[in-house]
């Protein structure tokens, strides 16, 4: 998929590899889809140092996950794994991801997440997010600044600003998930093991959803961490069920 594929769409989801999103915000993405918004996937790297399988078999598997949760497109910029680029020229290719996207909000890896490259994602689409809306900075597309960045959280557990209940779409993130063979649990598997792919990992995917799903008293939830406090619509619907209320 090339960058010629990327078309507008209300949310638009940034990884520093192939399968972060899915982690990360898998379930958020694919209850907005099946709600009808529409979102787009940008990887930044093929994950090309990736202990076991190979770039092109993930590329594969990026593609069969990105069907299952929904999404629009998926591409990916290949700013090097293992030392993501962040110098003019990847935040010129992250700019204009974003000025062809047009997003309301867009979705970035943690800051303080664990792999190296996750902390320099945050802050290559954070700063491209805010670029793209300058007007002089020109690069044939038209300028474009997102409502928001907001953050989630791959691996580290963090503190969430906002919950997304993703009890309706779990088992279609862990499909998604499930895509990616060659990364994680496959007990036929004779690659070498790696923290990603022991099954303590996978079961850990569905321990952390079912954690924050406790502080809303649903089965499962994503979190987020926002520079800004969201604003509710309605913060008596907001806070439904928390304490074990009826929910209509
Ligand atoms: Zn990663």
């Amino acid at each position: 998929m090339t960058a010629t594929s990327v078309e507008p769409v209300e949310i638009l989801a940034f990884g520093p590899h192939p399968d972060d999103v899915e982690l990360g915000c898998g379930g958020t993405l694919a209850a907005l889809a099946a709600r009808g918004s529409s979102f787009g996937i940008v990887d930044l790297t093929r994950g090309e140092m990736g202990t076991r399988g190979t770039p092109e078999l993930r590329a594969r598997e990026a593609a069969e996950a990105a069907r299952i949760l929904g999404a629009r497109f998926r591409t990916n910029l290949d700013l090097g794994d293992g030392d993501l680029r962040t110098d003019r020229a990847a935040q010129s290719l992250v700019v204009d991801a974003v000025r062809r996207a047009r997003p309301r909000l867009v979705l970035a890896p943690l800051v303080a997440d664990r792999h190296p490259d996750h902390v320099r994602a945050s802050r290559l689409v954070s700063d491209a997010s805010w670029y793209a809306g300058l007007a002089k900075l020109e690069t044939g597309l038209p300028p474009h600044r997102p409502d928001q960045v907001v953050f989630y959280a791959a691996y580290v557990f963090a503190s969430p600003t906002f919950l997304v209940d993703v009890s309706a779409s779990f088992a279609t993130k862990i499909a998604a998930l499930r895509a990616y063979r060659s990364q994680f649990h496959d007990e036929n598997s004779r690659e070498p093991e790696t923290y990603v792919s022991s099954k303590g990992f996978f079961d850990g995917i569905e321990a952390r959803s079912r954690a924050l799903g406790r502080i809303a008293n649903v089965e499962h939830a994503e979190g987020f961490v926002a520079n800004v406090p969201p604003t509710l619509a309605d913060p008596v619907a907001a806070f439904l069920g928390y304490e074990g209320g009826k929910k209509e």
